[in-house]
C-alpha cells in the first residue's frame, strides 16, 4: 500500500463519502450519523417508527452541508426492507462507503420465562438483520472494492449483565461481534474492513424503562462498577465511529472497540 501522506486530522476526514447508519433517528445511532456528517459523509438515516426524528436528524446533515443525506423508513430485520435500503442508498449516492448496524431493541426476561416468539424477534432484530443489512451492502461494496463496516455491538457479548436478565439480547450482541470478525477475514481481499463499536452503559432512550423502574439496581450494579461512575453519553461514542469509517483506521479490521468508562477493568 503507498504511503498516506495526509496530515493525521485529514485522514479522519470523510469528504465525498457516503454513509448508512441504522437507528439513526435516536441515541447512539443519531450522535454517529451526525459525526460521520460533521467529518464530511452524506448519510441515509433508516428509522422504524420515529419519522419526525429522523428528518429532524436529515436537517442537521443538511445545514453541514451534506445535502444528498436522506432518512428511509424500514424495518431492518426484514429482508426486503434491507434490500430497498440498499438500493435507495445506491441510486441516491451511486456508491456506499459506510454502513453503521446500530438498530437494536432491548428486552429483559428471565431465561425460564423467555417465550420462543421473544427468542426469535431478538434474534431478528438484533442479529439477523446485522448480516442482512452487511450482505446486501456488502455486495456492493465487494463491486466497488472498498468499503467500512462499523457494527454495533455490546458489553452484553463479552459479560453477563447484572441484574437485569437478557440472555437473548446477549447471545445476539455476541453473534454480531463473531460475525463482524468472519466478514472481516472472507472480505479483506475486497478491501472491506469490519468493526464492532462496543459500547458500555449509555444513557439514551434504550436504557430508560429500567433507570425508571430500578434506579438503585443501575446506580449500584451499572454505574458503580465503571471505574468512570457515570454513564457514557452518546456522543462520546461518536469520535469512535468516524475513527473506524475513515482511513485513519485502515490497518484495523476484525477488532472490537471497547468504549465503557472502565466497566471492564475490575
Ligand atoms: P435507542 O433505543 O435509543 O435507539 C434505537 C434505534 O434503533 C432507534 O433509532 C430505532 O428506530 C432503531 N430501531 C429499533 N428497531 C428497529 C428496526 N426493527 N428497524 C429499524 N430501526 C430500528 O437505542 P441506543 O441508541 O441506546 O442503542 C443503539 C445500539 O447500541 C443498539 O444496537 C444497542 O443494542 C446498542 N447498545 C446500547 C447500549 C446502551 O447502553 N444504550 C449499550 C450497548 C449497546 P425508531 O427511533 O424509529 O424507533
Amino acid at each position: 500500500m503507498a504511503t498516506d501522506r495526509r496530515s493525521v486530522l485529514d485522514r479522519f476526514r470523510l469528504d465525498g463519502r457516503t454513509a448508512i447508519v441504522t437507528g439513526g433517528s435516536r441515541g447512539i445511532g443519531r450522535a454517529i450519523a451526525l459525526a460521520l456528517g460533521e467529518a464530511g459523509a452524506d448519510v441515509a438515516v433508516i428509522f422504524e417508527k420515529a419519522a419526525a426524528r429522523a428528518e429532524e436528524v436529515v436537517a442537521a446533515l443538511h445545514a453541514l452541508g451534506r445535502r444528498r443525506s436522506y432518512a428511509q423508513q424500514a424495518d431492518v430485520a426484514q429482508s426486503q426492507a434491507v434490500a430497498q435500503i440498499a438500493d435507495e442508498a445506491e441510486q441516491r449516492f451511486g456508491r456506499i462507503d459506510i454502513l453503521v448496524n446500530n438498530a437494536g431493541i432491548a428486552h429483559n426476561a428471565a431465561a425460564e420465562d423467555l417465550t420462543e416468539a421473544e427468542w426469535e424477534r431478538m434474534i431478528r432484530v438484533n442479529l439477523t438483520s446485522v448480516f442482512l443489512c452487511c450482505q446486501a451492502v456488502g455486495r456492493r461494496m465487494i463491486r466497488q472494492r472498498s468499503g467500512t463496516i462499523i457494527n454495533v455491538g455490546s458489553l452484553s457479548a463479552r459479560i453477563v449483565n447484572y441484574p437485569q436478565k437478557q440472555a437473548h439480547y446477549n447471545a445476539a450482541k455476541a453473534g454480531v461481534h463473531l460475525l463482524s470478525k468472519c466478514l472481516a477475514v472472507e472480505w479483506a481481499p475486497h478491501n472491506i474492513r469490519v468493526n464492532v463499536l462496543v459500547p458500555g452503559y449509555i444513557h439514551t432512550e434504550l436504557v430508560d424503562p429500567f433507570l425508571a423502574r430500578h434506579p438503585e439496581a443501575a446506580a449500584e450494579h451499572w454505574l458503580k462498577p465503571s471505574v468512570q461512575n457515570r454513564f457514557g453519553a452518546p456522543e462520546e461514542l461518536a469520535g469512535a465511529a468516524v475513527y473506524l469509517a475513515s482511513d485513519a483506521s485502515s490497518f484495523m479490521t476484525g477488532e472490537e472497540m471497547v468504549i465503557d468508562g472502565g466497566y471492564t477493568l475490575r
